[in-house]
């Protein structure tokens, strides 16, 4: 038996998952979390059970010798003889990376300098990257971009309309994230209707705490709704999503908010949490319900700005064969899915109420037989897409 080990490192969480490379059974899986601080903890998961533990964790290099300790204390065992490849979550891959990459310290050196472009995740995953090469040293690292599966957008999709000379020198574009999940999602929607790849036209609405659209044809992304940063497009838990960029030059000026104060303001503080207080979508929908009007204007935002790009994403692909929920949200929320696709009859697209008020989980269809494009909501896999494409590429 040998299995993929699947790092997806944090600014101050370590997530894991060991995957057989053949079966695709996840024999173990992990969270480390308060990386950073003197108390952490930390959960495992096998099929035999979950433990937690509230090790030390004052860096990266603590939180694998903490994941190698549950690993020998709870299973499975004898994980160096097991690991053949780790395969790393990296956020931004610039316009350097489109393929799943061998890490060597020239990789790590690159993804150190588009640490630039994405400050709060890029030295987090090189951090994860190297202790993980410390404790695993034998075996190959593969690095995953969120930005890859995007890399074959046009330049319409991706170009923003400023100064060229300005946005080449400092390398400002549409870059898209979650390619890794629209990646997955977009095959599984292929293989859920049971037409080739290469004909179908997928929209993938990822609604998690992050959220982003996708538009594919023939299983490469030729529109995504984030940006030169994920704080492009959909609202989000904490993100705001679209924006006019003058409202920060407004709050600069005459709100006196520096740079720092606005990157918090708009990453962290907006969104659901920024509309209500609170970034988790189940408590908007509580309060919703008890009559909160703040929480039904939140709901209201956050389904207008997904049909927004529903609408605008069939017009690109002239017509979609599939809509895609999946997620936190979209695979959990039969309310949100209603109210997005709300009203598009006309367009060829109707919800089948019963369907999508299904406690089913899985992969399902809640489109009615008559709707001319499919809705489906298709549970996404990060880790095991992370798996599949470490090990093609040390197979390549
Ligand atoms: P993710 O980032 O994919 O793990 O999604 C996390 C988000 O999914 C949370 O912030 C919740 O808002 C949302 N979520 C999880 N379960 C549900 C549910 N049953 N109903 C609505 N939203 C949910």
């Amino acid at each position: 038996m040998t299995a993929v080990l699947v790092v997806n490192s944090g600014s101050s969480s370590l997530k894991y998952q060991l995957i057989e490379t053949d079966t695709e059974e996840v024999l173990a899986k992990g969270l480390l979390e308060r990386i950073g601080q003197v108390q952490g903890v930390a959960t495992h998961t096998t099929p035999d059970g979950e433990w937690t533990m509230e090790p030390a964790l004052p860096d990266h290099g603590a939180a694998f010798d903490a994941m190698t300790r549950a690993f020998e204390e709870h299973g499975p065992t004898g994980l160096a003889g097991l690991v053949t490849a780790v395969g790393h979550r990296v956020v931004h891959g610039g316009a350097r990376f489109f393929a799943p990459t061998l890490v060597t310290p020239q990789v790590e050196k690159d993804i150190d300098e588009l640490a630039e472009y994405a400050p709060l995740h890029n030295p987090a995953n090189l951090a994860g990257i190297r202790a993980a090469l410390a404790a695993f040293p034998d075996v190959p690292h593969v690095a995953i971009f969120d930005t890859a599966f995007h890399q074959t957008m046009p330049p319409e999709a991706y170009t923003y309309a400023i100064d060229a000379a300005v946005a080449e020198k400092y390398r400002i574009r549409r870059y898209g994230f979650h390619g890794t999940s629209h990646k997955y999602v977009s095959e599984k929607a292929a293989a859920f209707l049971g037409t080739p790849l290469e004909e179908t036209r997928t929209i993938v609405l990822h609604l998690g705490n992050g959220a982003s659209a996708c538009a594919v044809r023939g299983g490469e992304s030729v529109d995504t709704s984030m940006g030169f940063t994920p704080l492009q497009g959909l609202v989000m838990g904490t993100r705001s999503g679209d924006l006019d960029p003058a409202v920060v030059f407004q709050l600069a000026r005459f709100g006196g908010l520096g740079l720092d104060e606005l990157d918090d303001l708009l990453n962290r503080r907006s969104g659901l949490k920024g509309l209500t207080g609170s970034a988790d979508l189940r408590d908007v929908r509580r309060n919703a319900d008890a009559g909160d009007e703040a929480a039904q204007v939140a709901l209201d935002v956050y389904c207008h700005r997904i049909k927004h790009y529903v609408g605008a994403y069939l017009a690109v692909l002239g017509g979609a064969d599939a809509i895609v929920f999946t997620a936190g949200v979209g695979e959990n929320s039969p309310l949100i899915r209603e109210r997005s696709l709300a009203g598009l009859e006309g367009l060829g697209i109707e919800i089948d109420a019963e369907r999508n008020a299904s406690a089913e989980r899985g992969e399902r269809r809640i489109s009615t037989d008559a709707s001319r494009t499919a809705v489906l909501v298709l549970p996404t896999n990060e880790e095991l897409e992370i798996a599949r494409q470490t090990v093609s590429a040390l197979a390549a």
